[in-house]
């Protein structure tokens, strides 16, 4: 199989692998327990929360580890007291939009936020925000879908300045781009283990000072009484590890996606009616996502799933839908186009014959003879 859908999960480091084992099997203990055998897992968390706030700027009490970005991106939007108003944008995934959506039901007023053709909120839009007056905006720092990167931290500011509390949703952009809580400027921020090379099931939510959150889950005093529950020791050693690579490889990996993406929008470049979605902003550099008129996405990647390459028609969760993306439709293009849409996020393990495997073989489906 030729992998090349990093945006949707990424296999784990071996390295990885190996800080985790011991946690399965010989360091088994609890770490609440006060006991030599709870101690010693107790101090691996830490290092795993020194390892995470290395890598993003922030420092390890602020860090209130979840089952993932979606938990932690729900907890985010809970935080908000009874009936306070909401600003997202209409490009997030699904784990703000769908609880956002969730809570109006339960009296909270909510604003969604237009984008441009390129993918990226707009000062109008952030004017208006400053209009509205929500207690809280969350806006994602990098699109899973196009790779678009929004400028949160020119945001951010001006919304502070209002006593706008901010939260991204850094999922994607984890890993892939540098990443500082501090320097972002913001309130919250998301972050995922397993789209950086770790286990699936463990996330964040990193917190400031300025938070005062309310749990989802009550019943114990883990992670500061906000996340209640023995803590997924083995998933948050690999987290940590994860990180501290990701930390010391981040410009080499970097270089070697971005010269692979090249080469594979050079080539696709040769393909008529082919259209790459923000391909003039700035984006992530592993992801490209591109639409070709005429074409459908998901009878596609059915196809080149045929041929061993994995790809995907948009976000993981919501292909299989049928409906074209919600993200390209914010960004003004037409339902045919975005039906079209196949997304190629590339990872580190990936190659240049990859590149060429995939795209001999995308152009044999898309041009017959
Ligand atoms: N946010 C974004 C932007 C994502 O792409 C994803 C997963 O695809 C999530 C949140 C959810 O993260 P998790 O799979 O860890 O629940």
């Amino acid at each position: 199989m030729v992998y090349l859908d990093h945006n949707a999960t990424t296999p784990i480091d071996d390295r990885v692998l190996e800080a985790m084992l011991p946690f399965l099997k010989v360091f088994y203990g609890n770490p609440s327990s006060l006991y030599r055998h709870g101690r010693i897992v107790r101090s691996a968390i830490d290092t795993a929360r020194e390892q995470i706030a290395a890598l993003i700027g922030t420092q390890p009490p602020q860090i209130i580890f979840t089952s993932g970005g979606t938990e932690a991106n729900n907890l985010a939007l809970t935080a908000l007291k009874p009936g306070a108003k909401i600003a997202i944008s209409a490009i997030e995934h699904p784990s703000i939009t769908e609880p956002a959506e969730n809570l109006t039901s339960q009296g909270h007023e909510l604003k969604l936020l237009g984008v441009n053709k390129e993918g990226c909120v707009t000062q109008e839009a952030v004017d208006e925000i400053v209009r509205f007056r929500p207690d809280l905006t969350s806006i994602m720092l990098a699109n899973n879908e196009t790779g678009v990167i929004q400028d949160i931290t020119g945001y951010a500011r001006q919304l502070n300045d209002q006593g706008i509390l901010v939260h991204t949703d850094a999922v994607q952009a984890l890993g892939k781009i540098p990443v500082d809580f501090a320097r972002l400027g913001i309130n919250m921020m998301t972050v995922s283990s397993h789209k950086i090379y770790g286990p699936k099931g463990c996330g964040a939510l990193i917190v400031d000072k300025n938070v005062i959150l309310r749990p989802i889950l009550y019943g114990g005093g883990q992670e500061h009484g906000v996340r209640a529950g023995t803590e997924n020791v083995p998933a948050i050693i690999g987290f940590g590890k994860a990180a501290e690579l990701a930390g010391l490889e981040l410009a080499q990996r970097t270089e070697h996606v971005l010269n692979l993406r090249a080469l594979l929008e050079e080539h696709l470049q040769s393909i008529p009616g082919i259209f790459i979605f923000g391909k003039e902003i700035d984006r992530l550099p592993n992801t490209v996502q591109f639409g070709l008129e005429g074409v459908d996405g998901e009878m596609l990647l059915m196809k080149l799933d045929q041929k061993g390459m994995a790809v995907s028609s948009g976000s993981a969760c919501a292909s299989g839908g049928g409906k074209p993306s919600p993200v390209l439709a914010a960004m003004g293009v037409s339902a045919e186009l975005a039906k079209s849409a196949i997304r190629i996020s590339l990872g580190k393990d990936n190659t240049e014959s990859d590149i060429m495997e995939f795209f001999n073989q995308l152009k044999s489906l898309v041009i017959p003879g």
